[in-house]
């Protein structure tokens, strides 16, 4: 490991002003940043420590929840308003990583974590996430884990968060504080696809600092879960993931959110899936249809075809649970 200068930021304006000097680093809980930096993937010149930023979960008048970035995974899943209102977001928590990592990561770290595609992590390997221009080993090597949705032929790397599927059906906003102080970014808006950039994860200005993530209400009625579809019970990553909500007007769909986890370079909102179910009834052919028409874009690599009749079954499998879930 190279040697590094570590500060730790008792604000956010004093963690941008350290945060934004070339080569540092934010550092939360770890979890993800560290294990790069022992494999020398990263190599920050500075570690700016913000664990001692906002972790307080704010329950506002509007219904809606305001998260400081600094809240441990463990502490927002099993928040009282989390596990009542947003069940799909404790879920999606808890079936990430084991106790121990959820007692240390942040919820600001979960957001920026870096895939977990092995070639990434071997720097005996072609990859143009750790080194733009080199290639990619995973398009002809062993692409199980891979991305079967809006990759390109640059990288076809999924997103590792289980968080950030529930983030993304729950239509959560992103708080950055950046040069120009505080602004606000739809969370759909926070992760890229690859296209021919995909050493570049999200949208942030190099510096940005997120400082928390709102939570609008979810509509009186609205049922939410998730399921995470994984080779083992524990300490995995997704192979295909949903997180959705759904609410009925009697046997119709009134309003839907889906998002996919484990299929993408970022959290996948199923858009064409809502599209296809809102105002419609509540059946399980609907739902097997609505599922068909999100992945009939897929494009799967040798080792992951698979995945997309796992999608369109756990897509369809969710929402039947949903339907028949108290509301
Ligand atoms: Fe690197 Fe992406 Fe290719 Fe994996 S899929 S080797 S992360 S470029």
């Amino acid at each position: 490991m190279m040697s590094f200068t570590y500060a730790r930021a008792h604000d956010a304006l004093e963690a941008f002003r350290l945060g934004s000097a070339p080569g540092a680093k934010y550092l939360g809980g770890g979890t993800n940043l560290v294990d790069l930096m022992r494999e020398t993937i990263e190599q920050p010149s500075t570690l700016v420590d913000v664990t001692g930023l906002t972790s307080e979960i704010e329950e506002r008048a509007d219904g809606s929840l305001l998260i400081g970035a600094a809240a441990r995974n463990t502490a927002l899943a099993s928040h009282r308003a989390v596990r009542t209102r947003y069940p799909v977001l404790a879920r999606a928590i808890t079936a990430g990583a084991s106790a121990q990592i959820r007692n240390m990561a942040t919820v600001g770290g979960n957001m920026l974590q870096r895939t977990r595609c092995s070639y990434f992590y071997d720097d005996a390997a072609r990859c143009n996430k750790r080194s733009p221009g080199q290639g990619c080993d995973a398009a002809e090597g062993f692409n199980r884990n891979h991305a079967i949705l809006g990759a390109s032929s640059s990288c076809f790397a999924t997103h590792p968060s289980d968080m950030c599927v529930a983030l993304a059906a729950l239509d959560a906003v992103v708080h950055v504080r950046g040069t120009n102080g505080e602004r606000t970014l739809p969370f759909a808006e926070l992760h890229r696809l690859p296209d021919d950039r995909p050493d570049l994860d999200t949208r942030l200005a190099p510096g940005e600092l997120i400082t928390a993530v709102e939570l609008p209400a979810l509509k009186d009625g609205a049922r939410s879960t998730y399921r995470k579809v994984r080779d083992r019970a524990s300490y995995a990553f997704a192979l295909v993931s949903v997180a959705a909500a759904l609410e009925l007007d009697g046997d119709r769909v009134k309003e839907v959110r889906i998002a996919l986890g484990g299929v993408a370079h970022k959290p996948w909102r199923a858009a064409k899936a809502e599209q296809a179910l809102r105002g419609q009834p509540a059946t399980a052919e609907n739902f097997h249809a609505a599922a068909a028409a999100e992945l009939a874009d897929a494009h799967p690599l040798r080792d992951n075809a698979f995945k997309v009749e796992l999608a369109r079954r756990t897509i369809a499998a969710v929402l039947g649970e949903l339907k028949e879930m108290k509301a």
